[in-house]
């Protein structure tokens, strides 16, 4: 794997330009401890946050996610992860909206859990902190994005039970658990039915498909309902987040298969394209 400091590089540069792209390839940090601390504004937040959605983190969970946060905010200054860089604001936008479906999930299987697009980790990676039970995997389609989370995996001591993948999340089927995943996670990946698409065909019978959306998704529910009818799913159920305070309009919506899901799913990106539900 190449690592993301390297990919900085560039040629022919002056020799002051030249000094500063040679700082940027020294290799992205790995180790939270040589990190700076987090503000007081950031445990604020995340604290205010976490009460609002009724979730207590044992001190292992919590110091996972923050050197997660940490690792990420160092990150973000060579790599693109993330357009919020406000610690307080990773607490609120980030961690806590990825907490938000911890008790959705908990309520039924979660042994295993596949999380589609994980970007800069959210929210595959505090979920994984929180759910001590879970194997988590973790995929990203950019090379970048991957070497970041599977950074975070081993600095945050979850490299146990979190896996890490470069690949689309087309490609994931055929290296499913036995049985299929209990949950699959997507925080904003794609349309609902698209999702549906790539959901139904990996997830073991009962399994829930677990999507973070905001604002009017009446037109993107309609598309997949008729998808989830297809694909061997329930009706899609819509949760409000309850720490609405801090994230307003966000919902979660929870497809669960209750059927076999037929062959020929999920079909080629451009077919999706071509033929939309
Ligand atoms: N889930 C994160 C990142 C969202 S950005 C968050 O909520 O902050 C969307 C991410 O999905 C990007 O990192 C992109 O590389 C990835 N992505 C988009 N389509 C994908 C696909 N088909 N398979 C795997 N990753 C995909």
């Amino acid at each position: 794997m190449t690592t993301p400091g390297a990919a900085l590089s560039g040629g022919g540069a002056s020799p002051p330009q030249e000094a500063r792209l040679n700082r940027q390839r020294e290799p992205l940090p790995t180790d939270v401890a040589s990190l700076p601390a987090l503000p007081a504004g950031y445990a604020h937040a995340l604290d205010g946050a976490l009460r609002a959605l009724g979730i207590q983190l044992g001190s292992e969970a919590r110091t996972a996610i923050d050197g997660h946060v940490r690792l990420l905010l160092a990150w973000n200054a060579a790599i693109n992860l993330t357009a919020i860089t406000d610690p307080a604001e990773v607490a609120r936008r980030h961690v806590a909206d990825s907490l938000s479906a911890l008790e959705v999930i908990r309520s039924g299987a979660h042994a295993t859990i596949l999380d589609i697009g994980s970007g800069g980790g959210f929210p595959g990676l505090p979920l994984a902190a929180a759910l001590a039970d879970s194997r988590v995997l973790l995929v990203d389609a950019t090379a970048k994005k991957v070497a970041f989370l599977d950074a975070a995996r081993r600095a945050t001591g979850l490299a146990g039970r979190v896996d890490v993948a470069a690949a689309r999340a087309e490609s994931i089927g055929l290296r499913g658990p036995r049985g299929g995943w209990d949950v699959v996670t997507a925080r904003a990946v794609g349309s609902l039915a698209d999702l549906v698409e790539l959901a139904m065909p990996v997830l073991g019978p009962g399994g829930r498909l677990v999507a973070w959306k905001r604002g009017d998704i009446a037109v993107e529910l309609e598309a997949a309902r008729r998808a989830a009818a297809a694909l061997g799913s329930g009706e899609p159920e819509i949760l409000p987040v309850a720490g609405s305070v801090d994230l307003p309009g966000h919902v979660l919506v929870i497809v669960r298969k209750v059927a076999a899901t037929p062959a020929g799913f999920p079909r080629d990106p451009a077919v999706r394209r071509r033929r939309p539900w």
